[in-house]
């Protein structure tokens, strides 16, 4: 489904982002680990067009997406939450929603604002699918709540929710489990699991590792931006370059 070849993303000298070459097959959950500061979010931002590639290739369902801008990659069918999800506190969790949709598939903020009669129509289409995907992450009893009032577990299924409402092929989620407890870990990681039995591709980044181990169907193991190791859970649990670079320190 998507084909990283040689990414490299550089600052100046420091390499975030190293000659990633890897493959995310149709159907499964492919996580990425990796210590701080070792490219993961770099590498989402750069598949997910938030950033420029130095170098390499990005191709998505057999058509080259490299140096696409967001919008251009959120409308081609890949889309993706952030490892904080930011959202109108003040706003209502479903219209959080109508506006995120806006955001990630058009390429200007007056586009996004602007209260054209093209833009109202779509607006009941879209808060149908806000509604929809609400369900699907299990908040339809938060929809009419102030995003600023539900509690840190809902706003990361509103994530979830924001990435599935534009109906993408490819969901990649950044720490999608980050600052909720083990019991809500579990019913993220279901979440997860529905989203691919409902026929979407998910490519993650966690640190939860209990989590990554019994949920990843591959992982790729990245340290200084350079891919050191990618297999199978068990695999990746016996590689000595990981547990040297990471797995020991957990
Ligand atoms: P974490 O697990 O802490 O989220 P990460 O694996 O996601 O880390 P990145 O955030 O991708 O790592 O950062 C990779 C490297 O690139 C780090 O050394 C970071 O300091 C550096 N870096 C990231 N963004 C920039 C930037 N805009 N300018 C300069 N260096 C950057």
């Amino acid at each position: 489904m998507l084909e990283v070849r040689n990414l490299t993303k550089r600052y100046g000298g420091l390499s975030a982002v190293s000659e990633v070459t890897t493959t995310i097959e149709k159907g499964r959950i492919h996580a990425v680990i990796g210590p701080n500061g070792a490219g993961k979010t770099t590498f989402f931002n750069l598949i997910s067009g938030a950033q420029r590639a130095t170098a390499g290739s990005i191709v998505f369902e057999g058509q080259d997406v490299t140096g696409l801008r967001a919008d251009q990659v959120a409308r081609l069918g890949i889309s993706r939450t952030f490892q904080t999800t930011s959202l109108f506190d003040m706003a209502s969790v479903v219209d959080n929603l109508i506006v995120g949709h806006r955001l990630r598939t058009r390429s200007g903020l007056l586009d996004v604002l602007v209260n054209s009669p093209r833009l109202r129509r779509e607006e009941a289409l879209c808060r149908q699918k806000a509604r929809e995907a609400l369900d699907f992450v299990g908040l339809s009893h938060v929809a009419n709540r102030m995003a600023g009032d539900i509690s840190q577990e809902e706003r990361k299924r509103v994530a979830f929710a924001l990435a599935i409402a534009t109906e993408p092929r490819l969901v990649l989620l950044d720490e999608p489990a980050g600052g909720v407890n083990p019991e809500e870990t579990v019913g993220l990681a279901d979440l997860i699991r529905k989203m691919v039995r409902h026929g979407l591709t998910v490519c993650l980044v966690e640190h939860k590792m209990d989590m990554i181990m019994s949920l990843a169907d591959r992982i790729t193991v990245l340290n200084y931006g350079e891919k050191i190791a990618e297999g199978t859970p068990a695999e990746i649990r016996a590689n000595p370059a990981v547990i040297d670079a990471y797995l020991g320190s957990e």
